[in-house]
């Protein structure tokens, strides 16, 4: 079974992924983490990324689709994938078509004025790291369990977030009617509890 992950940031999708690949035992390919190794393991598509990021570039798409197929032959892909930030524009769909398509595109719908308001109203405890929403603790400026600091971090305030979920809107509607198209693409109502989520992706899956 060949899967690609949708979700906006904020959506649970990384704690669904998780579920996704124990339940269907299926290799988690995450685009950040095939990154990370190629350039840990100095592959030689790993040397070329590095060289371009530290320019401070993007990666361009031709080297992550070569990354990406690269993984797909690994031993480990025979019973399928489930794919987590790849595909991120029509171009890399394209690409993945010809190497290796998806059975299915599932696509955790959230509402993203919840996610604004879900992330930027988390205050962080600057000492003991937990996180709590101002929903239950007000304006208080201590933890409520050490009594240290409560700040918001530096990606949690309003403009980062709604500027990350407006690239992520724009990157991702494309996909979704590409999918659409092909008949591929199921929703899930991703509003719900993660074990509700995680319900309605197995009744896709089966
Ligand atoms: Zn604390």
């Amino acid at each position: 079974m060949k899967v690609i992950l949708l979700g906006a940031p904020g959506s649970g999708k990384g704690t669904q992924a998780a579920y996704i690949t124990d339940k269907y035992d299926l290799p988690h390919i995450s685009t950040g983490d095939l990154f990370r190794d190629n350039i840990k393991n100095q592959t030689p598509l790993g040397q070329k990324v590095k060289a371009i990021m530290d320019t401070g570039n993007l990666c361009p798409d031709d080297l992550t689709v070569a990354m990406v197929k690269e993984r797909l032959k690994e031993k480990d892909c025979e019973n399928g994938y489930l794919l987590d930030g790849f595909p991120r524009n029509l171009f890399q769909a394209g690409e993945l078509d010809k190497i290796d398509a998806p059975d299915v595109v599932i696509n955790i719908e959230v509402d993203l004025e919840k996610i604004e308001h879900r992330i930027t109203g988390r205050r962080s405890c600057a000492n003991c790291k937990n996180s709590f929403h101002v929903d239950f603790i007000g304006d208080r400026e201590a933890c409520p369990d050490c009594g240290g600091k409560l700040v918001i971090r530096k990606d949690d305030n309003a403009e980062t977030v709604r500027e990350r979920l407006a690239v992520y809107q724009a990157q991702t509607l494309p996909l979704e009617e590409y999918y659409s198209k092909q008949g591929k693409l199921v929703s899930v109502d991703g509003d719900k509890s993660i074990e509700e989520v995680f319900a309605q992706i197995v009744k896709v899956l089966g």
